[in-house]
């Protein structure tokens, strides 16, 4: 497979990603590019990501995106830190 078509692809998906979620995280609702504050109560700009839910979809064209937060996104691959 085509890896920088893939990445075309998958630019776009990223972006009816976010606008299907209302440019909301899917699971905590924050929105994209609003101010939130880390652990060391510094502040930082919110980017929503569409990630991969089943990990074994990672190169199909067609797997299922859930638009996320770093945060929720580092949860996601990190299941046992929550
Ligand atoms: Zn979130």
């Amino acid at each position: 497979m085509d890896y920088s078509k893939y990445c075309r692809e998958f630019r776009q998906k990223r972006k009816e990603c976010l606008a299907k979620a209302n440019y909301q995280c899917e699971r905590c609702g924050v929105k994209h590019r609003s101010f939130a504050f880390n652990r060391n109560h510094e502040i930082y700009i919110v980017y929503l990501a569409a990630c991969h839910l089943f990990k074994e979809q990672k190169m199909e064209k067609d797997a299922f995106l859930v638009c996320l937060c770093m945060r929720c996104h580092y949860f996601l691959d990190h299941p046992r830190n929550f």
